[in-house]
């Protein structure tokens, strides 16, 4: 049994919590938020008063949040001062490449160790331990916190050292945003030709242009009932978690001067589909936007 603080008991953050005490894990939450706080508590996992209070006495600390600048913050105002030495942080948000080095760093230099373990798999993957872990961070420690990632998700993948999970992450996200348009695009141009959409699922989805936005997440009602095009493109995947993704690529886009003309346009479309009322919408709903020529 290891002893786990789990920071940020939010959308992934909870039910990631609950299936490591359903393994056995014994488990002290936190949020900045007191409802999030009550919903953990109604769930049966046991909060602390503060961040710094949770993570005193645990093996591992597991770090949920919403964005760089919190894992950040939080390991400056006190996380890591009041770990004991040796503790090993997984930190599980979806952040930038050297925002994740840079908490290696801080952690590795406040006599700590840390692994960056970004998911994919959404809230249904973290409701049924499902999720798909990419982790960055030695061999050591990788095998340290692969019991508990297991407990959390299906397939995990160890990329390399530090920062090497969200690079995996921001890549993966970057083919899933520019095929999510072109597929979307297809359909249009398709209904524009007279062709059925049925017509033309039933060709791309066995043909070389087969691939998980058209054969899972279809962006037109129809040919895959459980897309969310079939529930107005009730999410899914939000927009604005697509928009945040593309985000992090073009950062790493142009840190690294890479010619990445296709995940520029990407995140230029779906920054503007999420500005207007594709935020709450799944990201495949771009396809109303390309269809009415507002992207
Ligand atoms: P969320 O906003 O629902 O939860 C984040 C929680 O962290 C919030 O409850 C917030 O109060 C808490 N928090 C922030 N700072 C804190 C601190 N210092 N101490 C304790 N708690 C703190 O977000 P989410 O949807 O659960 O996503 C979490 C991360 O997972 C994000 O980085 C997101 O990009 C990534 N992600 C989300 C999904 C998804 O479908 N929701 C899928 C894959 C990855």
């Amino acid at each position: 049994m290891t002893r786990v603080a789990f920071l940020g008991l939010g959308h992934m953050g909870l039910p990631m919590a609950k299936n490591l005490v359903a393994a056995g894990h014994d488990v002290l939450g936190y949020d900045v938020v007191p409802a999030a706080d009550e919903a953990a508590r109604a769930a049966g996992i046991p909060v602390a008063e503060s961040g710094a209070d949770a993570v005193a006495d645990a093996d591992v600390v597991i770090t949920m949040f919403p964005a760089g600048k919190h894992v950040i913050d939080a390991y400056q105002d006190g996380l890591l001062d009041a770990a004991k030495p040796g503790t090993l942080f997984i930190e599980s948000s979806t952040i930038a490449v050297d925002e994740a080095r840079t908490a290696h760093e801080m952690a590795v230099a406040a006599g700590h160790r840390n692994v960056d373990a970004p998911v994919s798999g959404g809230v249904v993957g973290a409701e049924n331990g499902t999720l798909a872990f990419m982790v960055g961070g030695s061999d050591e420690d990788f095998a340290e916190a692969l019991p508990l990632l297991e407990a959390m998700g299906k397939r995990i993948v160890h990329c390399g050292g530090p920062g090497l999970g969200q690079a995996a992450k921001v890549c993966n996200n970057m083919i899933l945003g520019v095929s999510q348009i072109v597929v979307a695009e297809a359909f249009v141009l398709g209904e524009r030709l007279g062709l059925e959409h049925q017509a033309l699922f039933d060709v791309v989805s066995q043909a070389s242009g087969q691939c998980w936005a058209l054969t899972t997440n279809c962006p037109v009602p129809g040919p895959v009932p459980t897309s969310p095009a079939n529930r107005d493109y009730q999410p899914g995947f939000a927009g604005a978690l697509m928009a945040k993704d593309l985000g992090l690529a073009l950062q790493a886009i142009e840190q690294t001067s890479t010619d990445a003309r296709m995940g520029r346009l990407a995140q230029e479309l779906y920054a503007a589909y999420a500005a207007g009322d594709g935020g709450a919408r799944d990201f495949s709903g771009i396809i109303t936007d390309i269809r009415e020529g507002r992207v």
